[in-house]
């Protein structure tokens, strides 16, 4: 029977064996990944559940197809649905060059209050990489979604605005502000941050991983970046004593107690060069909007680049999962892009609606077709005597490559 997926804090509580589950193609090489990624997903739950279980997908449209349909790139019939189902997958939207929207994603973001947005890095053996061991990075980002400077609030120098915020900068705060400087807001608040860190944490103690870093820029920031990281270990010491401990209190070589999770801090200029040069020693990231947008890129390129980086915008009443790179627009419709990243992010639906098995299938197909040499034109150029495929050729390559792995 068809049903709906019911979620609390966050998380799955309930799952029909059809689970109603949204999906958005999406704009530019959008309808391309998400036609290569459906017949994965349905074919790995098909053969992991022999027909029990399967997916009822809806459609529902943003972007370029929603103004087609409805003159509008976020229709209220869309953002109903999406509220009715809670769990969706969509590909990317390009974002208007006119209109009312930032970016429709940032719109999702805040109309949802999807305040995490997670972003595993895992390596796939045989991917290419520019790291000597890429096998020894497998981190878990989680970044803010809804403050830092993407809050929105900035006013450009030559406005009346930009002016009289100088103004009231410079008249009231006693601070040194150039005339026609544009200017931005940073806000870093204690309930956003913590509920990040809450889930961060969360998540550690299920996936039983060993540590939790608060990636910030207290240093110069003190009172929003340091704050983050005061407030987060704030949250693990307050709702999580006894399934913790801070790396400070840890004596030198001593190991961790009853495999607690390890809390620690480092400054998000350090953490560039730790993720190349000591990426086994960390494990699930979280940190503010800004860090966790720049982190998520250059970690994605450590791995294979943003064609295999898989992610989700959750918060504490929807899910949704998408693929991390934009439209593309120059490959839309070539049937050409690597559709790597929506077929991961299918994966980590699957997994987090608890059904490992077919997401296992789907890592596995991916695995064997990567060990294969079977590949899209981006991984091609950087591999020798690889077979160049199509993005729907790669798709049918990852079912038929499932099970291959036993
Ligand atoms: P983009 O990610 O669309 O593409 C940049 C380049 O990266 C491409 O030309 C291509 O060379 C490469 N690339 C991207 N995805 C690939 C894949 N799956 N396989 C192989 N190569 C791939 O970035 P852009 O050009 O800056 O953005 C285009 C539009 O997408 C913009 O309107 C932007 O706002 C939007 N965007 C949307 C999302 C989202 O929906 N989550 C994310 C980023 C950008």
């Amino acid at each position: 029977m068809e049903g709906v997926i019911t979620l609390q804090n966050g998380m799955p509580t309930a799952v029909p064996d059809n689970p109603i589950i949204l999906f958005i193609k999406g704009d530019g090489v959008g309808p391309d990944i998400w036609h290569a990624a459906v017949q994965v997903m349905d074919a790995a739950v098909e053969r992991a559940y022999a027909g029990k279980r399967r997916i009822a997908w809806r459609e529902a449209w943003a972007g370029e197809e929603a103004i087609r349909r409805y003159a509008d790139p976020l229709p209220p019939k869309t953002l109903e649905a999406i509220r009715q189902y809670r769990v969706a997958i969509k590909g990317p939207l390009t974002t208007p060059i006119a209109g009312g929207f930032r970016s429709l994603n940032v719109a999702l973001r805040r109309y949802f209050d999807l305040y995490a947005c997670i972003r595993p890095i895992r390596y796939i053996q045989g991917t290419p990489s520019p790291l000597k061991h890429p096998e020894k990075c497998d981190f878990v980002i989680f970044r803010e979604n809804t403050e830092d400077v993407y809050a929105g609030i900035e006013w450009p120098g030559e406005s009346a605005q930009g002016r009289q915020v100088a103004r009231f900068l410079r008249e009231e705060m006693g601070v040194e502000i150039a005339a026609d400087a544009g200017i931005g807001i940073k806000p870093i608040s204690s309930p956003a941050t913590k509920r990040l860190v809450r889930k961060a944490i969360a998540y550690a103690l299920e996936k039983k991983r060993r540590s939790v870093t608060l990636v910030h820029k207290g240093n110069i920031m003190k009172y929003t970046e340091g704050a983050f990281r005061d407030w987060g270990y704030e949250v693990a010491a307050e709702e999580f004593s006894g399934q913790v401990v801070r790396e400070d209190a840890l004596g030198q070589g001593e190991g961790v107690i009853d495999n607690r999770v390890v809390i620690k801090d480092r400054l998000a200029d350090a953490m560039f060069q730790q993720v190349l040069l000591r990426p086994e020693e960390y494990d699930v990231l979280v940190m503010p909007n800004l860090n966790g947008d720049y982190l998520s890129d250059a970690c994605a390129a450590q791995v294979g680049g943003l064609g295999m980086a898989p992610g989700a915008n959750c918060g504490d009443e929807i899910a949704i999962f998408e693929a991390t790179h934009g439209s593309a627009l120059k490959y839309a419709n070539q049937d050409k892009i690597n559709p790597g990243s929506m077929i991961l992010s299918g994966a980590m639906m699957l997994e987090y609606i608890g059904w490992h098995e077919a997401a296992h299938m789907i890592e596995e197909g991916m695995q064997q077709t990567i060990m294969a040499k079977t590949v899209t034109y981006d991984l091609h150029r950087q591999m020798r005597g690889a077979t160049l495929v199509s993005c729907s050729q790669f798709g049918e390559a990852v079912v038929e490559n499932m099970g291959q792995g036993r």
